[in-house]
């Protein structure tokens, strides 16, 4: 008999391939997901951008997340060494004029947000198989399916047109080269301690800089900061990040760091934490920091963390998978109506312009921790406007390409890349001069 086969199989059911299942329901396009967790679950990354807030809602889901009261972030307040030099980038859209003005969007309890869209998906067509996938399944040059392991233990395959890869930073087709190999990102070597704490003190002034759901963000040194994340009435998510050596020299555990941390990295952080009992387990994400090439090819497709994730301090990572989920239905519909006339790589498109939106905010990312003077001087003053844009996701096509604060941002990475192209050949040189001479 013949098998079934499936237009769409999605991996994971996390934002990325919830938001992908409705994009694609919205196409008349029934997905299967696999997902082995059951939601609610504990997932780290509660901030959201605008633009997540902009997309959430065209998917109809703005009154269920409305109903949920999750503290309104209107943006972020960022404190320099010590609480001082600090300042204040808030959330911005362009209106129907082309205007910019501000804009806002929920922080959330992400147990509760990844159920609400996981549930939605559900709701509107999609199919659950509540399994773990085991593998790929690969023929000739082309991805056909999956195999999986349902909860009772039994092994099963899954046939599809396209799978998409949502599995988050569990990176499943990497894992099984199918894709090119995950390589460490430009953030490696880096550990992420997080919980959630009760009773912080949260601001509640006037001005939108003032509200009590921003996001505030505890800046020390390069690779070196904190985050406080209000996620509802009672509870804040904080996380302290450094460099894993840093970690390492003072033999504390987890535990002990976390305490220690939020005690002495800043006063002004320490202030808001009279109580230290965590409302969670402390929470370790090592060598967060990654990057998949090759990440699209014949039946296959990968979104969102599966392929690439840069550094949290921005907060792009569910936007990222939420926008690529809208790109690959676009890229799938096309492919599945035979629309896309190719013999080769279907998705090859859909994966440059992936890759596109993700190198803008590397470079945003990478000015911050290399040049963070001139950071600030062009977020806050000499390109305000255009680097609003770019954290408003405005970080695709000729817009994105011509945004002066992109080309500045840029430049400078390129300076930082030259530098480093050279230091390492000096290096090798000095190390071995009779070879530097021969090359
Ligand atoms: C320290 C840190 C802080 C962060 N802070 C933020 C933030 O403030 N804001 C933000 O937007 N992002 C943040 N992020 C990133 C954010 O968490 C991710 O970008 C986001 O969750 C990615 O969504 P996703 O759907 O791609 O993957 P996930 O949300 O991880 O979902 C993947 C799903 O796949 C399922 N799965 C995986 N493997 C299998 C398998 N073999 N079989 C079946 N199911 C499987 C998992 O159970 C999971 O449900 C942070 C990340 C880190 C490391």
């Amino acid at each position: 008999m013949a098998q079934k086969k499936h237009p769409v199989i999605i991996l994971g059911g996390g934002p990325a391939g919830a938001a992908t299942a409705m994009y694609l329901l919205r196409k008349g396009i029934t997905p299967v997901i696999v997902e082995r967790a059951e939601h609610p679950r504990y997932h780290v990354g509660e901030s959201l951008t605008g633009a997540s807030q902009i997309a959430l809602r065209a998917l109809g889901l703005g009154p269920a997340l409305d109903a949920q009261n999750y503290p309104v972030k209107h943006g972020a307040v960022f404190y320099g060494p010590d609480g001082k030099n600090d300042f204040w980038v808030g959330l911005v859209r362009r209106d129907e004029k082309g205007d910019q003005v501000p804009n806002y969007t929920w922080n959330v309890m992400r147990s509760t947000f990844d159920k609400i869209l996981f549930d939605a998906a559900i709701e509107r067509g999609a199919i659950w198989i509540k399994a773990t996938a085991v593998a790929p399944i690969v023929e000739e040059d082309a991805v056909v399916g999956l195999t999986i392991r349902t909860p009772d233990g039994a092994a099963d395959k899954l046939y599809s047109e396209v799978l998409i890869d949502a599995s988050g930073c569990a990176t499943f087709l990497a894992n099984h080269r199918v894709t090119g190999i995950k390589e460490p990102g430009a953030s490696d070597k880096q550990v992420a301690f997080f919980t959630q704490y009760a009773n912080t003190i949260r601001d509640d002034g006037p001005e939108l800089s003032q509200q009590p759901g921003n996001t505030l963000l505890y800046y020390q040194a390069k690779h070196y900061w904190a985050w406080f994340i209000p996620v509802n009435d009672e509870l804040t998510s904080v996380g302290v990040v450094f460099p894993t050596a840093y970690f390492k020299k003072t033999g504390m555990t987890k535990e002990q760091m976390m305490l220690h941390e939020c005690r002495n990295m800043t006063p002004v952080l320490s202030e808001r934490l009279p109580d230290l009992t965590p409302q969670e387990p402390i929470h370790a994400m090592p060598n967060f920091s990654y990057r998949v090439r090759d990440y699209t090819g014949k039946g296959f497709l990968c979104i969102g963390d599966a392929h690439r994730f840069i550094d949290p301090i921005f907060a792009y990572g569910v936007y990222f998978g939420i926008q690529e989920g809208e790109f690959a239905a676009d890229a799938i519909a096309r492919h599945l109506s035979g629309e896309t006339k190719t013999n080769g790589n279907p998705f090859a498109e859909f994966e440059a312009l992936c890759d596109e939106g993700n190198d803008v905010v590397e470079d945003v990312i990478g000015v911050l921790w290399e040049y963070p003077l001139a950071f600030q001087r062009i977020v806050t003053w000499r390109d305000k406007v255009d680097s609003l844009d770019l954290l408003a996701g405005r970080i695709y096509g000729e817009e994105a390409r011509k945004n002066p604060a992109r080309l500045a941002m840029r430049r400078l990475m390129a300076t930082r890349e030259r530098e480093r192209a050279e230091a390492a050949a000096a290096k090798a040189s000095a190390e071995s001069p009779q070879l530097a001479t021969v090359a």
